[in-house]
């Protein structure tokens, strides 16, 4: 019996939330697919393990772009439209801040977060809730202007404040409210989730980052993330789509300047109108593209051009007692002996110990995900991958344990218990292990750093001129949108789109 089908309308490599999520766009609309993921399950990040008999998140804190059953974000929506049925959990709060001098837990909802940052900082309700209407708005133009380009004069006449503001940084915009310091730094700590620095990161993502996370709260999967990679995958294949497990790419066959198929470590050639690929563009064009020679100039200058940005040091702990028995209060704490982020970005080059953690007590947004008299913490630090590329094999072991020590100490410090007393599993990911599971470049999980010449608006505005292969699109953390699962989803759709249109438009010339 033949494996593959002797053509498919597209192929996508990976079968995680991106890619999946191209597929079920192309099936939507009645392509042929086939998906091709090196491992045996979907997912990639968005996936679980087993530790002690449990199963532990491996990596998602919160989700964005989900909104309430009756009023949807654009994830959430595609999700619904796709009949993707997740069991969606709020998450109580937004975060727990934890910096020199304030210890605050804010909540989503501009008004209240407004209120409770003036409760520690007072007299700052109306700028800080003038800065999160701006956010909004900003918000509100990135979405319209994402599916609907017009031209830069109507942009000035209909978005004005995202025309205004797109040229500056986060820090340049928030200066202009005149803010105290400590009210700057209770705004900043979801900086980490795009992983700029408040002086180098777009105001235009920063608005996007905090209008969905304050305006809407965030969400969990009852099933954890994996939930959303199975039931992704069992729809797919309900509309039509050929997922293939354990069926690593290693060539995409390039003919004229455009991508025909691919080429499995097994040896299949498979042949398709369109490929869109996962794998970083670093990894496709250094060695993935075959024959080399086919490789255009233009679009190894446009990725060299950018930076990968950060990757992930995670340790789980599985403790033996609920979370309020161990002095653990809230879902999420960001733990920083400073909120300058420059100076967190400098801390992040190295393998640590990190002035900045993460730490995630799931078990506030979803009770059942441990035994009863349980509960999972996660500490999370995301450095740049710089530091730990440097790392000797005969030294990863020793450096691993140190940093997990460091970090476990930190929050213990900080919850007043001894974490490790307390813990019935320890688990470290380091880069390294993001890296082997995903195959991502550097292990990096962030894809390109955005800066105020690459990002989302630039990105929509450069992509032509990148001169990538036909017949070739990228979906994943290194996409237009850039990281995280929903952005992820979005940049699946982004390529899923551009197939069709150039699909539409080759119709169109016949
Ligand atoms: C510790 C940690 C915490 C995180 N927390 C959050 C969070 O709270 N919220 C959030 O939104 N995001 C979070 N993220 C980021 C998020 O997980 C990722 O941005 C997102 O899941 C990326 O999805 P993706 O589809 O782009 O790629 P990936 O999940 O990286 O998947 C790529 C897939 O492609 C497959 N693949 C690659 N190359 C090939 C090949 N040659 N052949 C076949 N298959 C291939 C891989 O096996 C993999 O399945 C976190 C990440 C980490 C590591």
């Amino acid at each position: 019996m033949k494996f593959y089908k002797d053509h498919y309308d597209v192929i996508v490599i990976g079968g995680a939330l991106a890619g999946l999520s191209a597929a079920l766009m192309l099936a939507d609309k009645g392509k042929d697919v086939l998906v091709l993921e090196r491992h045996n399950l979907p997912g990639g990040l968005a996936t679980s393990f087993v530790r002690g008999g449990v199963e532990i998140e491996a990596t998602l804190h919160e989700m964005m772009s989900i909104g309430e059953k009756e009023n949807r974000l654009k994830v959430g929506k595609f999700f619904d439209d796709m009949g993707v049925n997740v069991d969606w959990l709020p998450v109580p709060e937004a975060y727990h801040a934890s910096l020199p001098g304030v210890e605050v837990t804010l909540h989503p909802g501009f008004e209240r977060f407004a209120k409770e940052v003036d409760e520690t900082v007072p007299g700052t309700y109306q700028k800080v809730l003038d800065l999160l209407k701006l956010c909004h708005t900003v918000y509100d133009s990135v979405n319209e202007l994402s599916i609907h380009p017009m031209s830069k004069a109507k942009m000035l006449m209909k978005h004005e404040a995202f025309v205004k503001t797109a040229g500056y940084s986060a820090k340049e915009v928030i200066d202009t409210f005149e803010l105290p310091q400590k009210a700057v730094d209770l705004l900043a700590p979801y900086w980490i989730y795009v992983g700029n620095p408040l002086t180098t990161l777009p105001f235009t993502i920063y608005a996007v980052l905090m209008a969905d996370y304050i305006g809407y709260g965030s969400k969990v999967p009852k099933k954890l993330s994996h939930e959303m990679s199975l039931k992704m995958a069992e729809r797919a294949e309900e509309m039509g789509v050929q997922i293939e497990y354990r069926q690593q790419v290693e060539k995409i066959l390039v003919k004229d300047g455009k991508a025909y198929g691919v080429r499995t470590a097994r040896g299949d050639e498979i042949y398709a109108d369109y490929v869109i690929s996962s794998a970083y563009p670093n990894k496709v064009y250094s060695s993935m593209i075959e024959p080399a020679s086919e490789v255009p100039e233009a679009a190894v200058k446009a990725v060299n051009g950018r930076k990968i940005s950060l990757t992930a040091f995670t340790v789980f702990l599985l403790l033996d007692k609920p979370a309020e028995e161990l002095g653990i209060k809230d879902f999420n704490v960001f733990h920083g002996e400073t909120m300058d982020t420059d100076k967190i970005f400098e801390n992040y080059l190295g393998t640590g110990p990190y002035n900045y953690l993460t730490a995630i007590c799931l078990n506030y947004a979803n009770p059942g995900c441990t035994p009863e008299g349980t509960c999972i913490l996660s500490i999370t630090a995301l450095p740049r991958p710089d530091g730990w590329k440097q790392v000797k094999a005969e030294d990863y072991d020793r450096v691993k344990h140190e940093t997990a020590k460091a970090t476990i100490d930190t929050m213990s410090e900080y919850y007043g218990v001894n974490l490790l007393d307390h813990a019935l599993e320890v688990i470290i990911e380091t880069p390294m292990t993001v890296s082997h599971y995903t195959g991502m470049w550097n292990g990096c999980v962030y894809g390109y750093m955005h800066c105020m010449d690459d990002h989302i608006v630039a990105r929509l505005q450069t992509a032509e001129a990148e001169g990538a292969l036909k017949h070739l699109e990228f979906s994943g953390a290194h996409s237009i949108s850039g990281n995280g699962m929903g952005p992820a989803v979005t940049n699946g759709r982004k390529a899923a789109k551009n197939v069709l249109d150039s699909m539409a438009a080759e119709e169109a010339t016949k």
